[in-house]
This record gives structure tokens, C-alpha cells and sequence, in this order.
């Protein structure tokens, strides 16, 4: 053979070999769990459900850019892939084309519910679908919303009308083809959040959400918690319960992933999965509010015992509770005095944590933050000093105010 029609049938052979190849690697990973997409609900002027603290928008980006995290850190195959990574409006239309794009594995869209009422509560998931109940409708329609006020939203919804039934047949001639692992993936997140979360477990439901509507590949759309109950609120609100909420999603992601490519791949347990720090300071507070409610109760049985010698009745000395948590010092930033009682959730205290407050003579002393060392509560002295100039750190023993030497050699003590 002439020499260089060898080398053009090398060079066609050697690249035939990589096309092969490549071609089977695409072939493999186009049937492996390996693209997600995680939308954060809201974000830029469309906040959302607004609570007392918080706006939804928020909250929902910051439980995703967690769950990213915790899937970059626990699942490397597993490439993630936001809606949006800072405070930033993107139209819902956009948000689903942008995993149809990457040909991703499965699309999840992260908000939080609203009521009237405040007690409402829960968790849920939907996948796309006729909504059946009441409840499920309104749901949807409140994170429908958002599309009046997009720019050219007959053309990118065509013509959906949120009032409109035959919008719902025109939804529902899309996503059945995933529609049984959507419902598979819902319910994965649910029973997460069933064991894990302390709010009532609302279930998986059904209904047309704008955001899932043109997702080529499993979607849900969960709802991880009220923003208009006060309870619900502070726990989505707060550092623990956001890595509660993320790693829930993320162990529901490993059991789907595990299912759909037939894995056994071990699952982080939530005491794996949340950064110890976090931990450390959650066991604090829990510690710290057993605490206080011990000391309240004995507070109370020492009135009514006065209250009752003074009425000059027979009476057995009560026996008061003992607190449990001997060893407990605690360190928190005292930032004001007042000679009225201010509520904790005062508007005023909004951008400070654990607000706690004590009586001392008649004056009540307003602090922020639960530290077990005296660095820590440094470190978060110079963020409260930002608005309350004279703020300063304070040491507590079994809810009882003591001197920083002496929260010092209790702590060497022990
Ligand atoms: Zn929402």
C-alpha cells in the first residue's frame, strides 16, 4: 500500500475508534443519573410568600444552594445545575428550558406555602397533573402567578389562562411520560421529610404548575414548609432547619438515583450530611430552651407558693424542678435594656438571632445568639455592634447571669 494512503486509513481508523467509543459513552450516559436541575422559587422582585421574617425567595435559594452543595460534597458523579444562584427573577418558562436544554436527569423546584390562617402547616410534593382538591388548585395557581407579571407571556405560555379549564387540558397533554417517576420521586421526598422534618407530613399530590409544565424528564415541585405559621417560619428560616430540609431532598436523591440505576450505593444519614457547627449549636439551643422552660416552671411554683403563704393557707413546700443541664454555661451578646418587656419577635430584633431576654432589678436586658465559647459570641459581637454599638458579651449558668471569669473556670472545671 502507498504510504500515504496507509496514514489517511490509519488517521479514519483511529478517529472511527474514538467516535465508537465516544458514541458509547453517550449511549451509557444518557441512561445514568448524572444531570439535576434545582430551581430556586422567586427571586428578584417576585419574593414570593412573605412571612414575618423571612420571603420566600430566600429561603428557597438558600436551601438550594445547600442541597447543591451536599451533592457536590456526597454524589461526585452527579452534576448539578441552578435556575438561579443569586436574587434574581427568571421567568418560570425559562426555568424548565433550561433542563430540557442539558438533557437533565430530573428537575426539582424548591418553594414554600402561605395560608390565611397561621396554623396551617406542612410539607408536600406535586408532580404535574389535574389538581383534584380545592386546596391543591390554589396552591398552584399562587405559584402561577408569577406569569402576569412576565413580559410576553402569551407567547411563552400560549395563551394559558389560569382561570381557564381548558388550560388544564392543554397541560395535561404533556408529562405523562414521566409522570410515574415524578410521583416515585415526590413520594421519596416525603417520607424524608416524614421522619425528619416536625411538621405534618401533607403528602404527594397532583397539579398544574406553569414551572414543571414543559419539563422533559421526571419534575416535582416541593413545598417545604409554611411561611405564615410562626413555627414553620423560623425552622425553614434558620441555618439547621435549611441543612434539615437539603439533606431530606438529597437522601430522597441517592434512594431515586439508587432505584433508577440500580445501585446499592450507601445513603448519609442527616447527622452525616448537616456541618457539624451547625449541630453543635442546634444541641445548644435545645439544651438552652429545656433550660429556660425548667427555670420558668420553678419561677411559677415559687410565685404560687408566695401567693399561697400570703393567703396564710396550710401549705407543703413544692417541690420545684430541678434543672437537668448541670454543666451548662452559655454565652450571648447583650445589646439593649429596657424598662418595658419587649416581645422576641419585636420587628426591631428582626436581624438577630435567638433573641433572649432576662430581668435584672427592674430593668429587662434584651441579648442575641447562643454560644458555648466565648470566641464564638466575639465573633457575633461584631456583627450585632453594627446597629447596637455598646453590645457586649454575657455568660450565663443554668440560666442564672455569672461574671466572664467565672463562666470561665466553670468551663475549665468541667
Ligand atoms: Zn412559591
Amino acid at each position: 500500500m502507498d504510504k500515504q494512503i496507509r496514514t489517511v486509513a490509519i488517521f479514519f481508523a483511529v478517529v472511527y475508534a474514538i467516535c465508537a467509543c465516544n458514541s458509547l459513552f453517550a449511549q451509557d450516559n444518557a441512561n445514568v443519573f448524572d444531570k439535576i436541575v434545582i430551581d430556586a422559587g422567586h427571586g428578584g422582585n417576585k419574593p414570593g410568600a412573605i412571612g414575618s421574617k423571612y420571603k420566600e425567595k430566600d429561603v428557597t435559594l438558600a436551601v438550594a444552594i445547600k442541597l447543591g452543595k451536599l451533592i457536590n460534597e456526597n454524589l461526585k458523579s452527579v452534576k448539578v445545575y441552578y435556575t438561579r444562584v443569586i436574587d434574581q427573577d427568571v421567568d418560570l418558562y425559562k426555568r424548565s428550558s433550561i433542563a430540557n436544554r442539558i438533557n437533565a436527569d430530573l428537575f426539582l423546584s424548591i418553594h414554600c406555602n402561605s395560608a390565611v390562617t397561621k396554623a396551617a402547616g406542612g410539607t408536600e410534593t406535586y408532580a404535574m397533573g389535574l389538581g383534584k382538591t380545592e386546596s391543591n388548585l390554589e396552591v398552584a395557581k399562587k405559584e402561577n402567578a408569577e406569569i402576569l407579571t412576565e413580559s410576553n407571556s402569551i407567547q411563552n405560555y400560549q395563551g394559558f389562562d389560569m382561570n381557564s379549564p381548558e388550560s388544564d387540558i392543554l397541560f395535561s397533554l404533556y408529562q405523562n411520560a414521566y409522570l410515574n417517576k415524578s410521583l416515585d420521586f415526590a413520594a421519596k421526598i416525603q417520607e424524608q421529610y416524614q421522619t425528619n422534618v416536625p411538621f405534618k407530613n401533607r403528602g404527594v399530590h397532583q397539579a398544574n404548575f406553569v414551572v414543571l409544565w414543559k419539563a422533559a424528564m421526571p419534575a416535582v415541585l416541593t413545598e417545604i414548609g409554611f411561611i405564615s405559621n410562626p413555627k414553620e417560619e423560623e425552622f425553614i428560616g434558620s441555618e439547621y432547619g435549611q441543612w434539615v430540609i437539603a439533606s431530606c431532598i438529597f437522601r430522597a436523591i441517592c434512594n431515586y438515583r439508587n432505584k433508577t440505576d440500580n445501585l446499592n450505593d450507601p445513603i448519609p444519614t442527616l447527622e452525616q450530611l448537616i456541618p457539624k457547627d451547625v449541630l453543635a449549636k442546634e444541641k445548644l439551643r435545645k439544651e438552652n430552651e429545656t433550660l429556660q422552660q425548667e427555670l420558668l416552671a420553678k419561677q411559677q411554683q415559687e410565685d404560687s407558693v408566695k401567693n399561697a403563704s400570703a393567703q396564710d393557707t396550710p401549705q407543703t413546700p413544692a417541690q420545684a424542678p430541678t434543672p437537668q443541664n448541670t454543666s451548662l454555661v452559655i454565652y450571648r451578646i447583650q445589646f439593649m435594656s429596657s424598662p418595658d418587656k419587649i416581645s422576641v419577635s419585636d420587628k426591631r430584633f428582626e436581624d438577630l438571632e435567638d433573641i433572649f431576654s432576662y430581668q435584672e432589678k427592674n430593668t429587662w436586658k434584651y441579648t442575641a445568639g447562643i454560644f458555648a465559647t466565648q470566641k464564638e459570641a466575639l465573633a457575633y459581637q461584631k456583627k450585632v455592634k453594627e446597629k447596637y454599638s455598646d453590645a457586649f458579651v454575657v455568660a450565663f449558668y443554668n440560666g442564672k447571669r455569672i461574671t466572664i471569669v467565672e463562666a470561665q473556670r466553670l468551663q475549665k472545671n468541667n
